[in-house]
This record gives structure tokens, C-alpha cells and sequence, in this order.
């Protein structure tokens, strides 16, 4: 499993390198049926579509970015850990990537890693990141990032938790969540409990908010429901 993601997202690392060196600015490329050589073909099936990249300039990033954002995001920094706001807590909903808001990973993913970084053991969809090989430590990493910006995320290691064996080590400031929608009041109320509720088929979403007799308070931000899965 590991190093089949490793090469998917190695291939969406390539694309990636080659894109930034050559762009200055966001091109709407259109369809090139002459390239369709070897390379290109394998490629292009597991990556975003051309169109959907977002290629900034350096000045551009700075720009949008604060310094730590830029730092870590465009020069592959590391936050020290237990810094970061998702580094521990509790947090639902999904998180989207702070350069371009693409959504990347799922609080229904994250796990405690002990690590002082927020960790996933998948991303919220297979195509959301990109890999790349880093040497520059003492060890050898594979850098993630996201596929539509390029932006630095983190690492992915082959020691997470079932099912997948991944831990996704991500930095907090890569990453920004938008909480999960509030369930809507006549939706909490048991007596009008739908018929596919409890089954457990649901989808992620579904399941992280399942749990919600109290409908006082239609208000209160998801961080206050006490339906944790997580720890
Ligand atoms: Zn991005």
C-alpha cells in the first residue's frame, strides 16, 4: 500500500517541479493532443487537470502568505512541534490547503500520533496530494504536498495506523479547517430521526455528527459537541 501511494504521488511530484520551473503565471492550457507520449499518458490520469493548478509567482506567495505560512509551505519549513493550532484537540471538519483552499484531509482521518503534528492516515481523496523524494535529511522522506499548489505539507511515513499504515505528518500552518456544517436543528431531534441513521453505512460526515441528542443550542460551533471518535 505504501509504496503504491508513494508512486502515485511521486508521479504528481514530477508533474509538479516541471509545472512551477516553467510558469510564471496560472495558463489555462488547453488540450495538446500531440502529447501524447509515454510519459505524459501515465501521468496525467492521477493528477488535477492542468487547468485546475494554481502556479503563482514567489512575490505572489509572499504576498498572500504570512511569513511562517510562506516559510513552510514555499521553502519546505518545519513547524516545532506542539506549536501548531491542529497539533492536539479535537478538531472537525475538513482541512484545506492555506495557499490554495483545495480540501486535503478529513478530521475523520486524523489521529493521534504523538508526534506534535496533526496526522492523517489518508487524505481526503487520493488525487488531493502530491509526493516528492526527500534527501535532505539524515533519512530518506518522501515529502507531500498539495497537487493543486505545490505547496510543502509535511511527510508521509510507512508506520501509521490501519487501514492504510500511513501517517501523514503535516504542519498546522500548511493547513486551514473548515469545520463541519451544524446539523440542522429539526435534524436533532430524536423523534425525527431518519430512516438510514444508525445503520453505519453513512458517509465520514455523517457519522461524525450522528451522535447529537442535545437540540438546545443549533448555534454551537461543532468543537462543542461532545461526539468525539478520536483521541
Ligand atoms: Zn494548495
Amino acid at each position: 500500500m505504501y509504496a503504491r501511494i508513494a508512486a502515485w504521488a511521486l508521479s504528481g511530484g514530477i508533474i509538479a517541479v516541471t509545472t512551477a520551473a516553467s510558469a510564471q503565471e496560472p495558463r489555462p492550457e488547453p488540450d495538446r493532443p500531440g502529447s501524447a507520449a509515454a510519459s505524459d499518458a501515465s501521468v496525467s490520469s492521477q493528477t488535477p487537470a492542468a487547468g485546475d493548478k494554481l502556479i503563482l509567482s514567489d512575490a505572489e506567495w509572499r504576498r498572500r502568505l504570512t511569513p511562517i505560512q510562506y516559510w513552510v509551505t514555499r521553502q519546505k519549513g518545519t513547524e516545532q512541534p506542539w506549536t501548531g493550532k491542529y497539533s492536539r484537540g479535537r478538531h472537525k471538519g475538513i482541512f484545506h490547503c492555506v495557499g490554495c483552499d483545495a480540501p486535503l484531509f478529513s478530521s475523520t482521518h486524523k489521529f493521534e500520533s504523538g508526534t506534535g503534528w496533526p496526522s492523517f492516515w489518508q487524505p481526503v481523496r487520493p488525487d488531493a496530494l502530491a509526493t516528492a523524494p526527500d534527501y535532505t535529511g539524515p533519512e530518506y522522506r518522501v515529502e507531500v504536498l498539495c497537487a493543486r499548489c505545490d505547496a510543502h505539507l509535511g511527510h508521509v511515513f510507512p508506520d501509521g495506523p490501519p487501514p492504510t499504515g500511513l501517517r501523514f505528518c503535516i504542519n498546522s500552518v500548511a493547513l486551514k479547517l473548515q469545520p463541519f456544517p451544524a446539523p440542522k436543528p429539526t435534524d436533532s431531534r430524536v423523534s425525527a430521526r431518519p430512516q438510514a441513521g444508525p445503520g453505519g453505512s453513512g458517509n465520514a460526515t455523517a457519522a461524525g455528527d450522528q451522535v447529537s441528542p442535545n437540540q438546545s443550542a443549533p448555534a454551537d460551533p461543532p468543537s462543542a459537541r461532545k461526539a468525539d471518535h478520536e483521541h
